[in-house]
């Protein structure tokens, strides 16, 4: 009987309640970030200790897994810009912060002029090059660490800028649009000019007249629609409150 005892009592030592706390860890793994198998048991010179240093690999391989597949939801594969989805998910949080901060947010909705013109007369692969250029050229001269430029559309990028009021994004704009004139991509087909340029309509929510997402956009889109009308490789920005 007492052999049997302590034959139970070892096999729940050694045996089921490791066991037991590898089942509890698959639990948590879906609700913390960074559960990993205690040393412990990972240290182990025996079956059990190797379970504990697979359940340890495949953790980390789910997470890298799951890392690089957020990234690719995020990013545009073309020029390695942040997406629309990432651009709308921290304009949101970004306009959410700074009602609370009473702080400025800026936007900017920036379109290549005579893009079509360009593809129709170098090919659709220029095209491409000539965006990934525009985005490296744009994404170089961006002031701030905390400012995004996003692939939004086909030939359309915006930027966000937390805390950036007029003065501010107008600079930030000024030097874009230098920055991919500057390039001097060959557009011998452009009504306007020689060379690649783009439009920018810049919009800003103000402590004062806070804005959400969607009314932001409305006011950077409608103020690149003048940039257009007016000429092109211009900035113009929508009407502030007076
Ligand atoms: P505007 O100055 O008024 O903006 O004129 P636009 O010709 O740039 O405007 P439009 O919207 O007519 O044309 C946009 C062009 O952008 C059409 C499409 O061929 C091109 N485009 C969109 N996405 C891509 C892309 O991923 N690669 C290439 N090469 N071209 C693209
Ligand atoms: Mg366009
Ligand atoms: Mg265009």
């Amino acid at each position: 009987m007492l052999v049997v005892l302590v034959v139970l009592l070892l096999l729940e030592m050694i045996v089921l309640r490791p066991l037991r706390q590898l089942a509890r860890l698959t639990d948590r793994v879906r609700f913390e970030e960074d559960t990993r198998v205690p040393a412990p048991l990972t240290r182990r010179q025996d079956e059990i200790g190797r379970l504990a240093q697979a359940f340890n690999h495949l953790l980390a391989f789910q997470r890298r897994r799951t890392h690089s597949l957020v990234q690719l939801s995020q990013h545009d594969p073309l020029t390695g810009l942040a997406n629309r989805r990432l651009f709308d998910r921290r304009l949101a949080r970004a306009l959410d912060e700074a009602r609370h901060e009473a702080r400025p947010v800026a936007m900017l909705m920036i379109d290549i002029d005579h893009f079509k013109a360009y593809n129709d007369h170098y090919g659709h692969p220029a095209g491409d090059v000539c965006l990934k250029r525009v985005a490296q050229a744009m994404q170089a001269s961006l002031a701030a660490p905390g400012y995004l430029l996003a692939r939004t559309g086909g030939e359309e990028f915006s930027i966000l800028m937390p805390g950036a009021d007029l003065a501010t994004a107008r600079q930030q704009a000024e030097t874009v649009r230098a920055a991919v004139k500057a390039l001097g991509i060959e557009h011998g087909t452009a009504p306007h000019g020689d060379v690649v340029t783009i439009s920018l309509g810049l919009a800003v929510s103000t402590p004062t007249e806070p804005l959400a997402p969607g009314a932001l956009c409305a006011a950077a889109d409608a103020a690149l629609y003048t940039a257009k009308r007016t000429g092109r490789n211009r900035i113009a920005a929508s009407p502030m409150p007076a």
